[in-house]
């Protein structure tokens, strides 16, 4: 890349030289590619290699910092990560799952706190999202609520998600199946990060459905302190795909809850949101429970987080991140 300052030198010897039109016109046409060239923030071009232009942190930092109102300082490029994994991953009938390179899948039954049941021994969860789980229900039931909450899904292979799509149809046509079960390689449940509420009597036997109202409605209220959303609402079936479902939940972390509830977004809607916060722009900002989260979006083959460590990241399954800084 040519540095800001040779396409102007170039234009006033040039200037010396040529006819008085001609000359203006090129250096009009160099001043425009010299702003060009200063406004644009120090990225690594995708066709570098992720370790052979690495620019100078305190470069990338000064360029992010002039567009940027909101940008930390100290910003360092990231060879290589993982689209596939982390809590905002995006499956849906467009972005199928792919397995993330590490992830840890934890049996609820034997992570759980006494605050709720989980229907047997197969049901797993991600290791973050279990634990958010266990904190926001020992407080349900901490300010009085029922320990009659069933988790009755989390995790699902591939394989289980294909029975129950075909089960849904066979008892219900192709349509049904295709409003309320996500398609085999589609389904969020597949990412460990989604789960399933209902209720379920433990003295009588009788199970019921969760619907978020009476009692449960402090879950369905305080959800996104913990890090989880509602992520089926009956006013986005059209961009989900899927049809209202008032007992499942998503875990994405807690500022994104607080973002995404507040706007009224669903995950597909936030993705958006993200994208259009990039790193050399105007980050996100929310406050929760004392911390500030700066987010950011970058894309994979540009993705820069703070120098410090201190950051989480999540991909989108499709070909970027999510940067999320807890700000002083
Ligand atoms: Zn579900």
């Amino acid at each position: 890349m040519q540095t800001p300052s040779s396409p102007r030198s170039r234009s006033s010897r040039r200037r010396r030289r040529r006819p008085p039109l001609r000359a203006l016109l090129t250096a009009a046409i160099c001043a425009l590619a010299a702003l060009v060239i200063l406004r644009s923030p120090a990225v690594i071009p995708a066709s570098a290699g992720p370790d052979s232009s690495r620019p100078a942190a305190s470069g990338s930092s000064s360029a992010q910092g002039s567009a940027g109102p909101a940008s930390p300082s100290g910003l360092t490029p990231l060879p290589a990560a993982d689209v596939h994994s982390g809590a905002l991953v995006l499956v849906n009938a467009d972005y199928p799952y792919v397995p993330p390179q590490s992830q840890t899948l934890v049996t609820v039954l034997d992570g759980k706190n006494d605050a709720y049941l989980v229907r047997d021994g197969s049901v797993l969860l991600d290791e973050e999202a279990l634990d958010a789980l266990n904190r926001l229900m020992a407080d349900f039931a901490a300010q009085g609520g029922e320990r009659n909450v069933n988790v009755v899904a989390g995790f699902r292979t591939e394989e289980l998600q294909q029975h129950l799509f075909d089960q849904s149809a066979a008892a219900n046509g192709l349509d049904h199946a295709r409003r309320y079960v996500a398609q085999p390689g589609h389904s969020e449940h597949q990412t460990g990060y989604a789960l399933d509420f209902s209720l379920y009597d433990v003295s009588s036997g009788v199970s019921a459905d969760f619907t978020g109202a009476g009692e449960q409605q402090w879950i369905a209220d305080h959800a996104p302190d913990y890090g989880f959303v509602l992520r089926y609402g009956a006013d986005k079936e059209t961009v989900t795909g899927i049809a209202a479902e008032s007992w499942h939940y998503r875990y994405v972390g807690v500022p994104h809850a607080h973002i995404m509830t507040d706007r009224g977004l669903c995950l597909e809607e936030y993705w958006d949101l993200l994208r259009a916060h990039p790193y050399d722009g105007e980050h996100l900002r929310t406050a929760v429970g004392g911390t500030t989260y700066e987010i950011w979006y970058c894309p994979a083959a540009a993705l820069y987080v703070p120098e410090t460590g201190d950051y989480a990241l999540s991909g989108d399954n499709v070909g970027g991140f999510a940067v999320t800084v807890p700000a002083p």
